[in-house]
């Protein structure tokens, strides 16, 4: 076992562990030998981050990483130094590569591990259906990364990966629909369908949902709940959103994994000659975008009203409040090939407004404007990504349920209007 080493040399804890305290002040005296080896140990460390697969943090990938934890062996970001040091200083000792002193042995260590051998242990048996985090994502994400790799090394270890299941049944909190309130609420997926019960006792779930309509988001910011999680599926035709959270990441990631094991398994058993690289990327997705737009109506009269926007995969919806179980309207977004598109300003004989811009569907011309120009440019691109991508065989059937309700509501007007 070439990792025998690590164990059985032990690198010395150095007092400075955790990076604290060991700071190098230019004017502080050192005597001279100490002062030359400190000098060149600075270097060395700073020359194997250059190296290939230590250049970027070797747990998120993102570039120029400025940590690195000496007994593990791996150069790491700020962010990720930051879940390093969270796992305490028995399982990862973290060091910063220019502010912190360095020793021969420490230095030593880096250069016989680094990022691409420690990744071949800590990450040999990821398995398909766990979403490795990207910087930027969830900080829960990245935390239980961080802490499934090193402090239960669930990638060393097949057996500790609890979510590797086709069934679930636990307790999460749920919001109340009409109110600020979260109740504790019994949980379980099963046969494909994710189900909540109201009461402890009960038989028979409050809601059924098949998997393959169930869409989940992690941590939505809106939740201000970083074990925060978005459910949210059809129906009657309508998008209904559910939010949850526990108190413990690990159990919300659990939850999220095992959704995604267990939508994974379906998906091949659909498309037995998919490989699961090949259906990893429709199992969850966090929303493209979401924020305060104000939105007006097809008229001149109608006047400008904020509206919370979710851009949810081929789904633009608005609210009247953020965490609203279901959102006033919803849009689908088909291909430009189709009559669909989106610019700025407004339509001639629609009310002009700051940074607004006109989504062209087949059936409407949506009017919405953004705060600063900014958040403008920023949705038009997030949309215009969306309407420049081929559509897949399922999002036919989301249209198709957009587009039924949308008729329906606009029928259910009209006889309002002719019969009041
Ligand atoms: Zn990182």
């Amino acid at each position: 076992m070439r990792w025998k080493w690590a164990k059985k040399k032990g690198v010395k804890e150095s007092k400075d562990a955790g990076g604290e305290g060991g700071r190098v002040s230019p004017s502080e005296p050192r005597n001279a030998p100490a002062a030359a080896m400190g000098d060149r140990n600075s270097r060395r460390i700073i020359e194997l981050a250059k190296l290939v697969g230590n250049s970027v943090c070797g747990d998120c990938g993102c570039s120029n990483p400025e940590w690195a934890s000496y007994n593990l062996g791996v150069f790491i970001c700020t962010t990720c130094a930051t879940w390093h040091r969270k796992l305490g200083t028995h399982v990862s000792k973290v060091k910063h590569l220019k502010l912190d002193k360095w020793d021969d042995e420490q230095v030593q260590n880096m250069e016989e591990i680094g990022n691409e051998k420690a990744k071949q242990k800590y990450e040999q048996h990821v398995p398909p259906c766990y979403r490795v985090p990207k910087p930027g994502d969830p900080p829960v994400l990245q935390e239980q990364w961080v802490r499934a790799k090193y402090e239960r090394q669930e990638f060393i270890h097949v057996d500790k990966q609890t979510y590797n299941t086709n069934e679930i049944e636990g307790r999460l909190m749920k919001k109340a629909r009409d109110e600020n309130k979260y109740y504790e609420r019994k949980f379980s997926v099963s046969e494909n369908c994710l189900k909540y019960y109201n009461k402890e006792n009960s038989k028979e779930p409050k809601v059924t949902i098949t998997l393959s309509e169930l869409s989940v988001c992690l941590a939505p910011p809106k939740m201000k709940q970083n074990n925060g999680m978005q459910l949210s599926y059809m129906c009657d035709g309508s998008t209904r959103h559910i939010y949850v959270y526990h108190a413990s990441g690990e159990t919300i990631i659990h939850w999220y994994m095992a959704i995604r094991n267990i939508k994974l398994n379906r998906l091949l058993v659909a498309y037995p000659s998919a490989t699961p690289e090949e259906v990893v990327p429709y199992l969850t997705n966090d929303f493209t975008m979401e924020g305060w737009l104000s939105k007006t109506g097809p008229s001149e009269r109608d006047a400008y009203r904020k509206r919370w926007f979710t851009l949810d995969d081929r789904k633009l919806m608005y609210h009247e409040n953020p965490m609203d179980p279901y959102p006033r309207g919803e849009i689908f977004l088909g291909h430009k090939d189709d009559n669909y598109s989106v610019s700025e300003g407004v339509p001639r004989g629609c009310k002009e407004h700051d940074c607004a811009f006109s989504l062209v569907t087949p059936d409407r011309t949506f009017v919405m404007s953004a705060p600063t120009r900014e958040e403008r440019a920023q949705w038009m691109k997030a949309i215009n990504t969306v309407l420049e991508r081929p559509l897949r065989p399922q999002d036919n059937q989301s249209k198709a349920e957009i587009e039924a309700k949308r008729k329906s509501s606009r029928g259910s007007r009209h006889s309002f209007f002719n019969f009041h």
